[in-house]
């Protein structure tokens, strides 16, 4: 082999190894920025004229995305509507996505039991049962075999769903804490429980609920009326991979959100340390954030826009909520301490 086939030899595999470790960069940069995990806001309780709200769904649909939302699902009552039209003329790529359910809305007695199926194969219906507790379980059993997931809707809605019924549940880790409605009573009276004392109590136990924040929405076209249930009211917050509907359900089945009504978290970490939690500063706003544990017993308060909680072992579950000076708050998921 004389000196110039050496070097073309030498020259062609500079060049191969080049562009097998260039490619391999490329390679994991892509990889890499595919794995970066996003925040995506949506509303998973919302009506149109398919039962009891007052604007079409396209009407729906286009109102969220225009207020920033990024998913939405749309839950009328035992009716499942087609979104792949809706998708089709309003869903952008990784930017707005709308997902297919339905509130399945049964009752035993005079109680309510409304439960919301999200992104079921078929329409899920009523399942009815011989107390809250079965009716409640027949449900999401139904819910479940359609391949959905389930949240349990209003708990305190005509006080129907107590704390011990939500205990007795199984196979559903999803409950609304907050809701827009404005006859649900999310908050305690007559010394009956509010529903974040509920979730409290439930937790208490070692059941683990994920706390869902909703709007419930009914009344796009006059949202000004007292008794509305006007959209733009309460969120999840949802962290995943990319915008599809098997991504945003899993991290909502691993607890991958918060829930809120205005406040917005720039940073949320946990690992079996603890909690780190940094509030996005609006404007002159001051922030509480409190650290809850065992019995709904506050662990530890800061009066900042960021905040760290240390695992003690012994609280048996923590989670944060963050109150803002205009009243808005947020509020992350429990840590179950093992
Ligand atoms: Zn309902
Ligand atoms: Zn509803």
């Amino acid at each position: 082999m004389n000196n110039k086939k050496v070097l073309i030899m030498w020259s062609l595999f500079f060049l191969l190894t080049f562009a097998i470790s260039y490619h391999g960069q490329t390679q994991a940069k892509l990889e890499q920025s595919t794995n970066e995990l996003k925040w995506y806001k949506g509303n998973t309780h919302t009506h149109t004229l398919n039962s009891d709200g007052d604007s079409f769904p396209d009407e729906v649909v286009k109102w969220y995305r225009q207020h920033g939302y990024n998913f939405l699902v749309i839950t009328d009552h035992n009716y499942l509507t087609n979104v792949d039209i809706l998708n089709q003329l309003y869903g952008v790529e990784g930017k707005y996505l709308i997902i297919k359910g339905d509130e399945v809305s049964d009752r035993y007695g005079e109680k309510p039991i409304h439960l919301n199926a999200l992104n079921p194969v078929y329409n899920v219906l009523p399942q009815g049962g011989n107390d809250v507790v079965e009716t409640l379980q027949n449900n999401i059993d139904a819910i479940r075999e359609a391949g959905a997931i389930v949240h349990i809707n209003h708990p305190n809605f005509r006080w129907a769903i107590s704390a011990d019924d939500l205990k007795k549940t199984r196979n559903c880790l999803l409950v609304e804490i907050y809701s827009g409605h404005p006859t649900v009573n999310n908050l305690s009276g007559g010394g009956l429980p509010g529903v974040e004392q509920m979730w409290d109590q439930v937790l208490s136990s070692g059941k683990l609920f994920y706390g869902v924040a909703v709007d419930d929405m009914h009344d796009l076209k006059e949202p000004w009326e007292p008794k509305a249930a006007k959209p733009g009211q309460a969120w999840i917050m949802v962290r995943a991979k990319h915008l599809k509907v098997e991504t945003i359900l899993e991290s909502l089945e691993t607890g991958d959100f918060y829930a809120s009504t205005g406040v917005e978290l720039l940073d949320y970490v946990v690992d079996n340390k603890g909690i780190i939690i940094k509030v996005k500063q609006e404007n002159q706003a001051r922030y509480t954030i409190s650290f809850y544990g065992d019995g709904g017993k506050i662990l530890k308060e800061e009066f900042a826009n960021s905040a760290a909680y240390y695992f003690k072992g012994n609280e048996k579950y923590v989670r944060a909520k963050i109150i803002d000076s205009n009243g808005n708050t947020a509020w992350t998921q429990p840590v179950m301490i093992k």
